[in-house]
């Protein structure tokens, strides 16, 4: 095992320990994120075509460092991922989605379903529904208006236990969704035994609307396919009039993206809802 050992630290360059180094101190700074309440959440707006209201909102975590300022998710979840932080920054993320949720409903406004985004380390975890449940519980919100967005990749890593567990949620009363839809490998056949509500349509295709010709098929066919299965259809990453013309036409029921709001602050959304909705 030493010899072993000794041939792995040739390999070991001082370059891959400054990475490490790197990583490390990242890693530090995240628990201390989680310790001194850094994290924020945005939500982004969905918006159903045919009535052309707010339904419901996503959930994204942002981290606001005293000193970098905001720092994207795509910076530090998948550190997160590996270092299985994810699972408090989860919970918190959770949590907080569901009060914010319960405190729209409490001052009046129309119910809208809050969207959150698991990952398989959270989703994985044995004590994942119980964690649901206790946020439900603490917040008093009502699980038909808790969605959680699965991806297809994590699903498939066990797809035995993730399809038992998403029976647990349904049976709670919580919506499921797939999120990315077509950038991962469940096969249709395996989506036929998902307990889910809706599709998200990755917003990779969406980009490509109306012009690009395999990006038009890969939608329309999405959107057929949840039509058939009964279930609703989302359309991500909608920027363009174009696009948001694409998808009327083709029947989609939902969109989400910069055309009609970015992801914002709960207060400054409290002001959309009250300016797009006839409450
Ligand atoms: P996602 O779940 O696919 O979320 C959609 C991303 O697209 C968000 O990026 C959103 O801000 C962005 N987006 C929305 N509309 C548009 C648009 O019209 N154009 C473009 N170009 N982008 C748009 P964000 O907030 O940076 O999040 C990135 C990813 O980080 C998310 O992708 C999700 O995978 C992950 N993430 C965010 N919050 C959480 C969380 O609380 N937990 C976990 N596990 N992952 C999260
Ligand atoms: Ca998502
Ligand atoms: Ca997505
Ligand atoms: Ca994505």
């Amino acid at each position: 095992a030493k010899a072993l050992g000794r041939n792995n630290y040739q390999h070991y360059t001082a370059e891959m320990s400054a990475r490490t180094h790197d990583r490390l101190q990242m890693q530090e700074q995240l628990r201390q994120a989680l310790a001194n309440h850094e994290f924020r959440l945005v939500y982004q707006p969905q918006v159903d075509l045919a009535t052309e209201t707010i339904n419901g909102v996503e959930a994204l975590v942002r981290w606001e460092h005293p000193m970098m300022g905001l720092v994207s998710p795509a910076q530090f979840i998948p550190l997160a991922e590996e270092t299985g932080l994810i699972v408090p920054i989860g919970d918190w993320v959770l949590h907080e989605a569901c009060k914010q949720n319960k405190a729209w409903q409490r001052a009046g406004m129309p119910p809208l379903t809050v969207s959150v985004n698991v990952s398989a380390h959270q989703f994985l975890h044995e004590e994942w529904v119980a964690r649901v449940a206790h946020a439900l519980e603490e917040s008093g919100l009502d699980p038909r208006y808790l969605e959680l967005e699965l991806t297809e990749s994590l699903i498939m890593r066990d797809l035995d236990a993730a399809v038992a567990t998403m029976k647990e949620l349904q049976r709670m009363g919580v919506r499921l969704s797939i999120d990315d839809f077509g950038t991962g490998y469940s096969s249709l056949s395996a989506l036929k035994h998902f307990p889910i509500v809706r599709l998200k349509i990755d917003q990779s295709f969406v980009r490509g609307l109306p012009h690009d010709e395999d990006d038009s098929a890969i939608v329309t066919g999405i959107i057929s396919l949840a039509r058939r299965l009964n279930l609703d259809v989302i359309a991500e990453g909608v920027e363009t009039v174009d696009q948001l013309d694409f998808l009327l036409d083709n029947d989609c029921h939902e969109i989400q993206g910069y055309l009609f709001s970015r992801p914002l602050p709960a207060d400054q959304l409290n002001a959309l809802l009250r300016e797009r909705s006839t409450w």
